[in-house]
């Protein structure tokens, strides 16, 4: 009955407890609500931090849990990922959310191990008797059913009742609070190493930005970046990365010279005139060559539009910034395309890199594409390298470069140096400025 690692109640056990406390000797007027919650991406924290570290996250975590709830609340683990909770007893509908509010903050909030700050993403969906369902068995779906609204959606919490109505105002809340962010400082910048297998040094790092305290608790940056692509948003965004990005990579001057960033630039900034000037104004405030930033773009953003943007690229290109096409692959631009683009780098989208050691078509593609490069006299780096395994069969296929969590997690500029010094990868035979 009860879950072997953690002793919480299992989800049979939960259906039983959650008929109980709908039994209508209840107080009359009182409310119970279900409310499920999926830690994003656990395997990924497992595979990171090992399976018995990964305990002392989940019991860390199970112990916030706990420290939200009251005494007559309920907790079962349903999933390696899943739990539930029941609250009985409740005044009025905006109880969960608060209870939502209140596991968003405390369980959210960093957990240290051995020195390293490791932060849960969580998903909610809630349901509440009597107005979504009175028995057991439905009020459960009903709460599945608005988890499964707010993965999909990219949502941090989804309420069954408002599974339609909510979309416009959440998106208009998204929206207004984005713009705050960008420009109060609410946005943070991770850095994501790119290792060079054929030498062992260290090429560089992808700027990925993240937004940890949206309306809902942390946003997912596919979420925000498609929130700004939508409100015009996008520029701003754009913009903050170049000098967020350019300034923190000159601080490592002295450390580590003309460090490499990749930043992603998103099909409207592609479009716009203007982003030469822009992005040559931000190189010179931060006094970066201009080599030394690579600009990410996607087939798919690059066929949205590929006069403009060819124009754009090759005006890039041509004052010294290298060009990386991200997610390939995944897109379907054609050879006799790809041909014309100012590209330097192909990145291989992670879709095919992540199971390749099992995969023998996920294997093909990716040889695929490491052939192809080396046709092209373009780099070729691998994305989602998960593991060493993937790591050597890509080293032995030919790929030039990786990057993923086995080399390193994105992380904010204040880490990267721990990661230099504990890092494999000779980091310091990089060219003196
Ligand atoms: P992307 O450019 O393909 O970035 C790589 C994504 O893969 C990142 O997700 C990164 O955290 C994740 N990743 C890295 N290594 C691994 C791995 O080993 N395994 C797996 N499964 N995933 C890995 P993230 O940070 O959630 O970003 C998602 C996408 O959002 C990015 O995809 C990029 O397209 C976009 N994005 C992020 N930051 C920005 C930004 O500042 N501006 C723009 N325009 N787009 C951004
Ligand atoms: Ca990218
Ligand atoms: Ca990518």
């Amino acid at each position: 009955m009860y879950n072997a690692i953690t002793t919480l109640p299992n989800r049979g056990d939960l259906l039983g407890t959650l008929e109980k406390s709908l039994n209508p000797t209840c107080d009359a007027g009182e409310l119970v609500a279900v409310i499920v919650l999926r830690v994003q991406r656990l395997k990924d924290v497992c595979i990171e931090y090992g399976y018995t570290e990964s305990d002392t996250i989940i019991e860390e975590f199970i112990e916030r849990l706990h420290s939200c709830l009251r005494d007559k609340d309920y907790l079962a683990r349903i999933n390696t990922d899943e739990f539930a909770l029941v609250l009985p007893g409740l005044k009025n509908q905006a109880q969960p959310i608060m209870a939502i509010n209140k596991i968003q903050r405390t369980c959210c909030a960093p957990i240290e191990l051995d020195g390293r700050e490791i932060k849960m993403k969580l998903a909610f969906g809630s349901s509440v008797s009597p107005d979504d369902a009175d028995c057991a068995d439905a009020l459960l779906r009903c709460a599945d059913l608005a988890l499964r609204d707010a993965e999909v959606g990219d949502l941090e919490s989804v309420r069954y009742c408002e599974r339609e109505a909510s979309e416009p105002v959440q998106a208009l809340q998204l929206e207004t609070q984005l713009e705050a962010a960008i420009n109060a400082g609410g946005l943070q910048a991770c850095y994501q190493p790119i290792v060079d297998v054929e030498t062992g040094e260290f090429a560089g790092v992808e700027m990925l930005s993240r937004w940890p305290n949206g309306p809902f608790g942390p946003v997912n940056p596919s979420t925000f970046v498609n929130t700004a692509e939508k409100s015009g948003l996008i520029m701003p965004l754009t913009l903050w990365c170049l000098n967020n990005g350019l300034r923190e990579c000159g601080d490592w001057q002295a450390i580590l010279p003309n460090v490499p960033v990749s930043i992603n630039f998103s099909t409207l900034v592609l479009t716009d005139p203007h982003l030469p000037e822009v992005v040559l104004r931000a190189l010179n405030l931060w006094n970066r060559d201009s080599d030394t930033l690579t600009v990410e773009v996607t087939e798919s953003a690059i066929m949205a539009n590929p006069e403009t943007c060819l124009q754009i690229l090759n005006q890039l290109h041509e004052h010294g910034l290298k060009i990386a096409i991200d997610d390939f692959g995944t897109g379907h631009s054609s050879l006799a395309y790809l041909k014309q683009l100012p590209v330097d780098i192909l990145k291989i989208d992670q879709s095919f890199v992540t199971n390749m050691v099992d995969s023998l078509a996920d294997r093909r593609i990716v040889q695929s594409v490491i052939d192809l490069a080396h046709n092209f006299d373009l780099t070729v780096v691998a994305e989602g390298v998960e593991d060493e395994e993937t790591l050597d069969t890509l080293t032995l296929m030919g790929c030039q470069r990786a990057q993923g969590y086995h080399v390193g997690m994105p992380m904010p500029a204040s880490e990267l140096n721990a990661w230099f010094k504990g890092s494999p990868w000779e980091l310091f035979n990089a060219p003196a400025a």
